[in-house]
C-alpha cells in the first residue's frame, strides 16, 4: 500500500491528514509542504502578528501531533510534478513519493502587481509567515504606507498599521471597499470607521507607477496624478490558485482545479481542496472557488471520507470572518444572488447585520460585531430555514422563536 500523499501543508492539507486518521485510515499518510516552518494559522498574520514584534506563528497542531498520528510531515519540500502513469510525485531535488491517492491542497498565492516599480524593495504582499516577518520588520522603520487593494487582507493590514501610528493610504480601483464581498452598507461603514482612525481611503483610483531610490520604493504615483510618499507598498489585489501541478498533469481546470461533489478532480485518484479547488456549490448552484479557513477544513474532512470510500457531497454552508480594526466582520452564506436586504442593529454603535434575500429565501448574513446573529445564521442556513424579513426585523428573540 502506497497510501495517501497530500501536497500543501496549509489549513486544508493539515486537516486532511488529521481527518484521514480520525476516519480510521490506516495506510501511510505523507504531508508535503514547501514552507520551512511547522504548519501555522494564516489569519493572525494580517491581524495581530505584524503589530507585535514578539509574536510567533500559531501552530495548527503541536509538533507531536504528526508523529503521534503517523503523519509523515515533510516541510521545506516542493513537489515538482505529478507522474500520473507512475502514480508518484516527483519532488524538487529528485526524490519521489508513490501514492494510491493524492490530495492537492496547494492553496493560492498573491496576484502579482504588473507596473513600473513593482520590483522595488518595500513592495510586499502577504501570504506566508515569511512575508509577515518582512512587513513587520520594515514597518518598524516606515512612516508612510500605501495599501493597494481594498479587500479583506489589505484593510486588515491598513487598520493594524494605522493603530501602530503609520500614515496609511488605501488605494482601491472599484467604487467601494470590499466590493466583491459585502453589501454596500458594510463597505460604507468600514470606510467611515477606517477614515475616523486616520486611514486615507481613495476609491476609483489606481497606482500608475512606483518610484524608488537605491532600489527601494519612495513614492506611488496615482491615476489622479497625485504623488504619495511611501516607504512601503502593500499589494493586496487578490490571489490566484496554485494550479500548475494539476495543469501539467492534464487535470481539468476552471479558475482552480475543477472537482466534483466528492472533491475528485478529473483524475479520480487525485482530489483537490481549499483555495485551489473550484466546484459547483450545492448551496448556491454556482461555480465557486472559496478562500476561507472554513472551506479549506470542511473540504479536507470530506476528502478524507471520499478516500475511505464513503458517499458524500460537499454541502457545507460557507462562512468567513475578518477583523478590521475594531470591526469583527462575519459572513455566512453566499450573497451573489441577493436582491433585497434587511438591516438590523445600529451602525452608529458599530454593531449591525445585513440579511440578504434572493427572492424570499434568506441566502446570506453579514455581521459587524454581532456574533450571535452570525452563529444563529449558520444554524438557520444549515437547516435551510428562511425567516420572514419581518421576523428578522422583530429582533433576536422573535427569530430564535421562529427557528426553534
Ligand atoms: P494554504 O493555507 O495557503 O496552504 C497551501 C500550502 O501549499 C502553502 O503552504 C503552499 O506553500 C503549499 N504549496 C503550494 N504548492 C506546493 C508544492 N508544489 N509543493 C509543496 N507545497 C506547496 N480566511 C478566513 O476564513 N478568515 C480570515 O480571517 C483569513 N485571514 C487571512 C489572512 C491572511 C494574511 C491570509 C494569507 C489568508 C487569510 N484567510 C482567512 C484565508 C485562509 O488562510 C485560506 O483560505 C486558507 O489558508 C486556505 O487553505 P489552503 O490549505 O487551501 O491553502
Amino acid at each position: 500500500k502506497n497510501g495517501v500523499v497530500i501536497v500543501g501543508a496549509g489549513h486544508a492539507g493539515v486537516q486532511a491528514a488529521a481527518s484521514l486518521r480520525e476516519e480510521g485510515y490506516d495506510g501511510p499518510v505523507t504531508l508535503v509542504g514547501d514552507e520551512a516552518e511547522l504548519p501555522y494559522h494564516k489569519p493572525p498574520l494580517s491581524k495581530t502578528f505584524i503589530k507585535d514584534p514578539a509574536a510567533q506563528p500559531q501552530m495548527l497542531r503541536a509538533d507531536v501531533f504528526y508523529s503521534n498520528n503517523r503523519i509523515d510531515l515533510r516541510p521545506g519540500t516542493m513537489v515538482e510534478r505529478i507522474d500520473l502513469g507512475g502514480r508518484r510525485l516527483d519532488l524538487v531535488g529528485g526524490d519521489h513519493i508513490p501514492f494510491d491517492a493524492a490530495i492537492l491542497a496547494t492553496g493560492s498565492r498573491p496576484r502579482e502587481l504588473k507596473l513600473a516599480g513593482a520590483e522595488l524593495g518595500g513592495v510586499l504582499s502577504l501570504r506566508s509567515v515569511a512575508d509577515a516577518r518582512l512587513i513587520r520588520e520594515l514597518s518598524a522603520t516606515t512612516g508612510d504606507v500605501v495599501v493597494l487593494g481594498g479587500g479583506f487582507i489589505g484593510l486588515e493590514i491598513a487598520a493594524t498599521l494605522r493603530l501602530g501610528g503609520r500614515n496609511v493610504t488605501v488605494v482601491e480601483a472599484q467604487e467601494r471597499l470590499l466590493g466583491r464581498a459585502v453589501a454596500p452598507a458594510i463597505s460604507a461603514h468600514v470606510r467611515h470607521r477606517l477614515e475616523s482612525t486616520g486611514v486615507r481611503v481613495l476609491t476609483q483610483t489606481t497606482i500608475q507607477r512606483l518610484e524608488g531610490g537605491n532600489g527601494h520604493v519612495t513614492a506611488a504615483i496615482l491615476s489622479t496624478g497625485e504623488r504619495l510618499p511611501a516607504q512601503m507598498v502593500i499589494v493586496g489585489i487578490g490571489v490566484v490558485p496554485n494550479v500548475e501541478l494539476a495543469q501539467t498533469a492534464g487535470l481539468t481546470l476552471s479558475n482552480g482545479i475543477r472537482v466534483d461533489g466528492s472533491l475528485r478532480s478529473s483524475q479520480p485518484e487525485i482530489l483537490a481542496i481549499g483555495d485551489a479547488a473550484n466546484y459547483r456549490h450545492l448551496f448556491s448552484g454556482t461555480d465557486v472557488r472559496l478562500e476561507s479557513v472554513q472551506n479549506a477544513t470542511d473540504q479536507a474532512r470530506l476528502a478524507a471520507r471520499t478516500i475511505l470510500g464513503h458517499e458524500g457531497r460537499y454541502d457545507s454552508v460557507p462562512w468567513f470572518w475578518s477583523d478590521i480594526g475594531d470591526m469583527k466582520l462575519q459572513m455566512v452564506g453566499l450573497a451573489g444572488a441577493s436582491d433585497s436586504t434587511v438591516v438590523v442593529g445600529d451602525m452608529a454603535d458599530n454593531k449591525f447585520s445585513v440579511y440578504h434575500y434572493g427572492g424570499n429565501r434568506l441566502i446570506a448574513i453579514e455581521s459587524v460585531n454581532r456574533p450571535a446573529d452570525h452563529m444563529l445564521g449558520r444554524k438557520m442556513l444549515g437547516a435551510g430555514f428562511s425567516p420572514h424579513p419581518e421576523t428578522v426585523t422583530a429582533g433576536a428573540d422573535a427569530l430564535k422563536a421562529a427557528f426553534a
